[in-house]
């Protein structure tokens, strides 16, 4: 029985999450839960799951959570702050933390997690994309496994499964191309929050969702792959892929390319997380070659889409650029889902917030988040509310 706590169970991939565990109750408890603010679901799921911790961020949300389910037995623990997100990820009954959260919020609680052993299944790719240069030696100092959630990088440690004593020749990173593929930047001048949201393949989070419209999200994927599969950038090559069949492929010195291909479901990815390196049943469509008709490929188009120009350029500086992209990249994300700023302006923050960083080399976790900070200061200063 292996015991699963969730940093992020409200979200698309917390409960998806919690998904497969109910779908396998022989082979996983949830013992712990938290989220920024859903008090409601949190309530729902510890009806269900009677998980030992619940961890929310908003102090008075917590207390009313706590009065909510006085009633429920045995007691579930209610811990607030960043403070409960520590002692969510690092509760000593638990085996594996899938960190679904959204956001650098996930660098402290995914470290602590690490520190005291767990072993993680990554779904939030902003605490690696900032941090992976010390959370990737950390795991490694502490022997924990740090297991793929994201899709694209699930596939990846699939293809290289068998594979370690051969060298990567090259990653073959997959990408929708978001609802904006083949739109001129003039067409994007005008597209609206509602347009973004409409993801071809994939149901995700808002934030992740406006991401695949920037195409920053395959930006952070290839930082995240850098850290994941310690390859070089130039050996990620981001492929277009837009019926999402392929989730993406490894090429081997020998020529060989592996892929990994289903339909586009995020719990085989979390499934695969939980289970590994076992492979259980999952309910759900499979891939019909008689009635597949193309899978088709093309050059992603870097001078329109500028995230993957800005993920190159931030891992080519290394240090605290790649914050700076997120950062910059999460604050302006926020003012769009806000129909605060227009499409394009999230990609003029991220230019304006890197081309004047004084990059700061192996940052600590303090000097990212000082980084964080004075990245929104920034972005404030020059663009009034
Ligand atoms: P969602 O927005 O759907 O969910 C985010 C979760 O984080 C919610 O549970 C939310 O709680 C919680 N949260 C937000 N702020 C805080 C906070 N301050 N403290 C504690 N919890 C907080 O996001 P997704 O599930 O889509 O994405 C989660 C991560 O997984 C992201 O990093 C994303 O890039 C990655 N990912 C997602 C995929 C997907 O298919 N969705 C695919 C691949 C990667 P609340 O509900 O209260 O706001
Ligand atoms: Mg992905």
């Amino acid at each position: 029985m292996k015991k699963v706590a969730i940093l992020g169970s409200t979200g698309s991939i917390g409960t998806q999450t919690l998904d497969v565990l109910r779908a396998n109750p022989d082979d996983f408890t949830l013992v712990g839960i938290s989220a920024g603010s859903n008090i409601s679901m949190l309530e729902e799921q510890i009806r269900e799951f009677h998980p030992q911790i619940c961890a929310v961020w908003d102090e008075e949300k917590a207390a009313t959570l706590k009065a909510a389910v006085a009633d429920v037995t045995p007691q579930c623990k209610i811990v607030s702050g960043m403070e409960g997100l520590i002692e969510l990820s690092t509760m000593p009954e638990s085996d594996i933390l899938i960190t679904a959260v959204v956001g650098m919020i996930g660098i402290n609680p995914t470290i602590a997690a690490i520190k005291a052993g767990k072993d993680i299944g990554l779904a939030n790719k902003e605490t690696l994309v900032t941090a992976g240069h010390i959370i990737i030696p950390l795991a490694k100092e502490m022997g924990v496994s740090i297991l793929p959630v994201d899709s694209e990088h699930s596939a990846i440690f699939q293809c290289l499964n068998g594979e370690k004593e051969n060298k990567i020749d090259k990653i073959l990173l997959t990408a929708s191309g978001g609802p904006f593929r083949g739109k001129t930047r003039d067409d994007l001048a005008d597209v609206t929050l509602e347009m973004a949201l409409k993801h071809p393949n994939w149901s995700m989070g808002r934030k992740i969702t406006i991401d695949s419209a920037t195409m920053v999200n395959k930006g952070l994927e290839v930082i995240e792959a850098k850290w994941l599969f310690n390859v070089e950038p130039s050996q990620i090559e981001v492929v277009v892929q837009p019926q999402s069949i392929i989730h993406s492929m490894v090429q081997f010195d020998d020529g060989a390319v592996i892929a990994q291909l289903g339909t586009p479901d995020m719990r085989l990815p979390i499934q695969y997380a939980l289970y590994y390196p076992k492979r259980v049943f999952l309910k759900g469509d499979r891939l019909d070659f008689s009635t597949l008709t193309e899978i088709t490929f093309s050059k992603p188009d870097h001078d329109t889409f500028l995230g993957l120009k800005y993920a190159y350029k931030a891992i080519e500086c290394g240090g605290s650029m790649p914050t700076v992209l997120n950062a910059a990249n999460e604050y302006a994300v926020a003012k769009f889902l806000d129909k605060k700023i227009r499409f394009l302006e999230i990609y003029e923050m991220i230019d304006y917030c890197m081309s004047c960083h004084k990059n700061i080399d192996s940052p600590s976790v303090s000097q990212i988040l000082e980084t964080e900070q004075w990245v929104y200061d920034t972005i404030k200063s020059k663009w009034s509310d």
